[in-house]
């Protein structure tokens, strides 16, 4: 069976020819038992007929040559050809136009029956190796380009997500009496995936088209590109240390601070001041030749003169230094080396070469090294702080933050730290060996996080983030931003941290693949991250609304219905109790509008009765802006059984103490139902996808 495949491949390849011709493309996708229309070469006219006649009309003819890639627009097809005659004729018209071209030969082939044109095919990313394609055919991948695509290898789940994915799907569940047999298409895709991932050879296929019945399916064309270039680098497939190692990174009982600094507003100051600063239990080792002490610790000259090997020492000496003083660390025990210090790859061919000693000099010792170029790590579960900028008090957390650029260790933690508690952030910077899989694997496995956030300009790690992701993401929510998604955005990546960023088709199927959750902006992640850490995951998809304004309950009503909810339904029993404690003029049983006049009180009674129900998952309940504090004791004390509960006030903003206080209070604060409805749409798509999940591996 193999055998076929090597002898195509050699023999193209001896050719110097990297394309596979219909009939070649063709035996290697039956071989892996596909189903095609066929190919039979025939190099005269009396061979055609001959295979025609065998066949059985009608029949198609097709050009067969090495030059000729795209055979209709050539003028090389002929369809539906219904004797003998017509063969051969079209066997003459054939070789007159391609005589010169190449031809050796035409493929005689069965004539499909018309059926729902769908296109497969295969393509390499430069991140994430090859992905498989899927999408409907004709004018739909032309001009609409509806088509979706997967890191191979997939999983059954995959296959079946990727053909829902497309916004044709609803054309093969059936139309009018058209439809399309899902379940063959799955198969085909899945055995597509299987060659490919045995042939890494493969470099790129065309199934185009392939023509789906409602039972079965027919590869009508393919054509197969092999690829000469070397086999993916020894670096890409070397299996990774792993993150069970990467503990004492994260709670380490030792840290050296290599040009830590008594000069107030130098990086070197701000670092150790962060150490000591947020309650860090561990040893405390400052670096530093030309001071006795730092900030009031013994300090001393060299890494090697520390008396004990530190868990992880904090580099921040110029780059061209980095070297010495890393292979000075290693040598002196160090398990983790942090490099801050800027002025590596994003500054050119220098940087880069001194990037490059670093990393033998690291794996040499079996050091890891986090950075250059970051912000390090932050623990407040053990009060590490390593960040370059000063920060303030933060208090202990669930939410794990991945984020490449410092500007989250310091900047954003300035405000954000109000309302959301941090467990880790990690910084990765140039992620010259530790990468965000890495990181991902560890923060994933860390009992103190519940949510992970990350936040990215490109994907180191290929295949392993995907499979590392989809991990992770099955016990705990993983949300994503990816910038760098158009050019412009690409442009200035590349100049900040030496990366360039994929394609943006494929980093949202593959993060789809893995199960992660994709953020527009900042905002957005954040907004997610305080609904996933602080708010259990809603019960089901029935939303109770509770509102003190008639168009904001229509618009939580909208909303909610447009991000895969409904409103819930109260029992003929519930409605009853609820109407005797609802005021007179309040008719609407959810959402329940209790006008200006709504009091923290009656939202209370009101949730108190609908938490009763089964089919309510989750509650809105969007609050006056002007009495926000008088709710917060209240919704604070209130057994919601299970359930998130969102709030929705109007210009949060502009009562941000309330705000910040109800945050607190553990209840997020949105400032339109709108986006109250949207991230509760997402907590429920990762709640039923988490359950789809379980069922498909049962
Ligand atoms: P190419 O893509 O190289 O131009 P194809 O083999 O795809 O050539 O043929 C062009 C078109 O002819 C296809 O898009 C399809 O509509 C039709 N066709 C090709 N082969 C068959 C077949 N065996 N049965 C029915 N229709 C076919
Ligand atoms: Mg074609």
């Amino acid at each position: 069976m193999t055998g076929n495949f090597e002898r195509i491949a050699a023999q193209a390849l001896g050719e110097g020819r990297t394309y596979l011709m219909e009939h070649e493309s063709k035996r290697i996708l039956m071989d892996a038992g596909l189903e095609t229309t066929g190919a039979h070469l025939a190099s005269s006219a009396d061979d055609a007929v001959r295979v025609a006649n065998q066949l059985g009309y009608p029949v198609v003819l097709k050009v067969l040559s090495k030059d000729v890639v795209h055979k209709s627009d050539a003028g090389g097809v002929r369809l539906n050809l219904q004797d003998a005659d017509a063969v051969r004729s079209a066997y003459h018209e054939i070789e007159s136009i391609f005589r010169e071209r190449g031809m050796i030969g035409v493929s005689v082939q069965r004539m499909a029956s018309p059926g729902i044109e769908v296109i497969v095919g295969v393509t390499r990313d430069p991140t994430f190796g090859p992905v498989i394609m899927f999408g409907l055919g004709g004018i739909f991948v032309e001009i609409l380009r509806d088509v979706s695509f997967r890191s191979i290898p997939i999983s059954e789940m995959d296959a079946e997500s990727m053909i829902r994915e497309i916004r044709g799907y609803p054309l093969l569940r059936g139309y009018r009496g058209i439809s399309g047999d899902i379940d063959a298409i799955k198969s085909m895709l899945l055995r597509i995936s299987d060659l490919v991932e045995k042939h890494s050879i493969i470099k790129e296929m065309d199934l185009n088209p392939v023509f789906v019945y409602p039972r079965g399916y027919t590869i009508a064309d393919a054509r197969i590109i092999l690829d000469i270039s070397s086999p993916a680098s020894a670096a890409d497939t070397a299996p990774s240390p792993g993150a069970a190692g990467l503990r004492g990174l994260f709670y380490p009982q030792s840290i050296a601070v290599i040009g830590a600094s008594n000069t107030k507003g130098k990086l070197g100051w701000n670092v150790f001041y962060n150490l000591l600063s947020h309650g860090y239990k561990g040893r405390l080792y400052p670096v530093n030749p030309n001071a006795s002490d730092v900030q009031g610790v013994r300090a001393y000259p060299s890494i090697k003169d520390v008396p004990e090997a530190v868990d992880v020492a904090i580099v921040l000496v110029p780059a061209s230094l980095t070297p010495q003083v890393v292979q000075d660390c290693c040598a002196a025990g160090v398990k983790y080396v942090v490099v801050e210090s800027a002025g590596f790859a994003e500054l050119g061919d220098e940087g880069k070469r001194i990037e490059r000693e670093l990393l033998s000099i690291v794996r040499r010792h079996g050091c890891r090294l986090l950075g250059p170029n970051c912000s390090g790590i932050i623990n407040t579960n053990c009060g590490v702080v390593e960040s370059i900028g000063v920060v303030d008090e933060l208090n202990r957390g669930n939410v794990g933050l991945i984020a490449q650029a410092g500007v989250y260790a310091a900047g954003y933690l300035w405000g954000l730290r109000k309302v959301l508690d941090f467990g880790i952030i990690a910084t990765i910077g140039n992620k010259l060996d530790l990468n965000e899989t890495d990181m991902l694997e560890a923060i994933g496995m860390d009992e103190n996080i519940d949510v992970v956030c990350m936040y990215l300009e490109d994907v180191k790690g290929g295949r392993r983030f995907i499979d590392v992701a989809r991990e992770v993401s099955r016990r705990k929510p993983v949300v994503v931003l990816k910038t760098g998604r158009t050019e412009a955005g690409k442009r200035a990546v590349s100049s900040h941290t030496a990366s360039l960023a994929g394609n943006d088709e494929i980093y949202s199927s593959v993060f789809r693949q893995a199960g992660l959750i994709r953020a527009r902006d900042n905002d957005h992640m954040f907004a997610l991250a305080r609904a996933f850490s602080k708010q259990p995951l809603p019960a089901n998809d029935g939303v109770f609304v509770i509102s003190y304004a008639g168009s904001l309950g229509v618009a939580a009503a909208d909303a909610i219905s447009m991000n895969g909810m409904r409103l819930a339904e109260l029992s003929p029993e519930l409605k009853d109790e609820l109407r005797r404690v609802l005021p007179k003029y309040v008719s609407g049983m959810n959402p329940v509008d209790f006008t200006f006049d709504q009091t923290p009180d009656q939202v209370r009674r009101t949730i108190e009765i609908a938490v009763k129900s089964e089919d309510v998952g989750s509650f809105i309940v969007v609050m006056q802006t002007e009495i926000l504090g008088a709710y917060i004791d209240t919704l604070r004390s209130i057994d919601y059984m299970g359930r998130p509960i969102l709030a929705v006030v109007a210009s949060k903003e502009f009562v941000i103490d309330d705000t910040i206080e109800m945050e607190r209070a553990g209840i997020p604060v949105y400032s339109t139902p709108e986006q109250a409805a949207e991230v509760l749409g997402a907590m429920w798509m990762y709640r039923k996808e988490r359950g789809w999940q379980e069922q498909m591996r049962h």
